[in-house]
């Protein structure tokens, strides 16, 4: 959908042009939707349908990301009755009795977030966008070329499938993992593969979910039920890459009975399956999040185990960043898209997101290993920290404000 009529071969300028509309792309337009900076968002993909049957890719949501949507005017959509609240997060070792219990009661909050169908909070953020008189949302439209200019005094541009070209201000990378804007602009990136796949699937289970997250840390990597709206849990199951393989090719019925032992049937037999799906587990950081009149946002920035499910989180928190240094900086009669103003991005969410993927990795490592004096150690960790709520809470709030 374009919302704005184009000719064949025209070149437009814009302030800002956000490469990519996926959760994070998105959510940085409606952070700019209203405001007086002129902004088009290139996706080559229109938001999945949504659908009665509710589809496998979810995401945990904080409540950080929940304030900025309710500010923006996005959670107002109907769809936002699709975002199931979770209130409990439970997590406990498969090789132990060691458990940890998050409770939104104790904190004095009403949730510790929502889990929500991807599609879903897209086409939420997609339509909260296309309202704005000050967004182009070009959708489906392909980004083909990438000119970033050596010299910073020129704008950088991009050639589009359409035959048309677009320059501005500030082009933003939010073009996910394997971004090209990030290419264009020479700026590397590590990137490691844990050789493990997310195996994810809907199921029902013989017992309620209770509104609690669930995670079990099994050797073979950590195993989530996440609580939906319908009634259903969200799995997504980390395995190394040849038992995912193998979990893949099993019957409905077989790979139901496996579940459920994996999950030691804490919410009794699986009932239903839906179709079950791969994702391939990485993770890696850019050198640089900012350039010259260029930011990188989400995915293209940095990417990270799914296992406290903050990948999508770290995203919306640079959007908002990134929308408030370049508001600010406008405001004060800078030069917004100069490398030095964007810098403060940069310092505001490299150092937080370079830390969660530390974590990520390390959580990892410590339990997905059955070496039996370290099984222990870990559960006596977890207990521990279940009896000292102070700390236990000063760890939740940090998963939950970002
Ligand atoms: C199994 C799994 C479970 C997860 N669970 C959670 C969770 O519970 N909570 C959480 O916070 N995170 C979770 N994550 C992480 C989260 O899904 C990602 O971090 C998040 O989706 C990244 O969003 P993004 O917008 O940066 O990138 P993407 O979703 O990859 O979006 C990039 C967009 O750019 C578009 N694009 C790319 N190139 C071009 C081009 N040349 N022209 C036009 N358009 C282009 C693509 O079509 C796409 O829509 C999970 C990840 C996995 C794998």
């Amino acid at each position: 959908m374009s919302e704005r009529p184009r000719q064949q071969g025209s070149t437009q300028t814009f302030d800002v042009l956000i490469v990519g509309g996926g959760i994070v792309g998105l959510t940085l337009a409606s952070e700019l939707a209203g405001s007086d900076f002129s902004v088009a968002v290139v996706e080559r993909q229109p938001p999945r349908p949504v659908s009665d049957t509710p589809e496998c890719r979810v995401s945990a949501i904080n409540r950080f990301a929940i304030t900025q949507y309710r500010q923006c005017g996005v959670w107002q959509h109907p769809l936002a009755e699709r975002a199931g609240a979770f209130e409990k997060m439970t997590v406990w070792d498969h090789q132990g009795a060691g458990q940890i219990h998050f409770d939104s009661a104790e904190l004095g909050l009403p949730a510790l977030g929502v889990i929500i169908e991807n599609n879903v909070l897209v086409q939420m953020l997609f339509d909260a966008v296309a309202k704005a008189d000050n967004i182009s949302l070009l959708c489906p439209e392909e980004i083909t070329q990438i000119n970033y200019p050596v010299d910073d005094s020129d704008l950088p541009s991009v050639s589009l499938a359409s035959g048309d070209a677009i320059s501005a201000q500030l082009l933003v990378g939010a073009d996910g993992v394997n971004s090209r804007v990030r290419e264009a602009a020479m700026i590397e990136r590590s990137r490691k593969s844990y050789q493990q796949q997310a195996l994810v699937c809907n199921v029902t289970t013989r017992e309620s979910h209770e509104n609690t997250a669930w995670q079990c840390f099994l050797p073979s990597g950590p195993l989530a039920f996440l609580p939906m709206f319908n009634g259903e849990s969200s799995i997504v199951w980390s395995l190394d890459n040849a038992l995912a393989e193998e979990k893949m090719a099993l019957s409905e019925e077989a790979f139901m009975v496996d579940l459920a032992e994996a999950f030691e049937y804490r919410l009794g037999e699986i009932e239903t399956v839906s179709q079950r799906f791969l994702f391939p587990l990485t993770h890696g950081h850019a050198r640089d999040y900012v350039k010259p009149r260029l930011a990188l946002i989400g995915d293209a920035a940095h990417n990270i185990h799914p296992l406290a499910g903050q990948g999508a989180n770290l995203g919306i928190a640079d959007a908002a960043a990134l929308a408030e240094v370049i508001k600010q900086a406008r405001a004060k009669g800078r030069d917004w898209s100069a490398v030095h103003s964007l810098k403060k991005y940069q310092r505001q969410r490299k150092g937080a997101n370079q830390l969660m993927e530390l974590s990520m990795t390390g959580f990892k490592e410590l339990f997905g290993n059955d070496n039996a004096l370290l099984a222990e150690i870990r559960n006596a960790g977890l207990s521990l920290v279940d009896h000292l709520p102070a700390l236990k809470y000063r760890m939740i709030k940090q998963a939950l404000e970002g």
